[in-house]
């Protein structure tokens, strides 16, 4: 029954930053990949500011 003592050792953790459950405020779970709230705040900045930027150069570029 070694296999069941390994599962229940290996506690669930985020695909990204590799933090556990309990060290996050909270964990979403996909089908393969596992992301924690923290994670996903920093991805959609990243969207953001992206999104911003793309929405600047459209402006640009409908000015000229
Ligand atoms: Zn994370």
């Amino acid at each position: 029954m070694g296999w069941k003592l390994s599962l229940l050792g290996s506690r669930r953790r985020c695909s990204f930053c590799g933090r556990s459950e309990a060290e996050v405020s909270r964990l979403v779970e996909g089908p393969t990949v596992r992301i924690c709230v923290e994670c996903l705040e920093a991805c959609n900045e990243v969207i953001r500011k992206e999104r911003k930027e793309l929405l600047v150069r459209k402006q640009k570029e409908e000015e000229k």
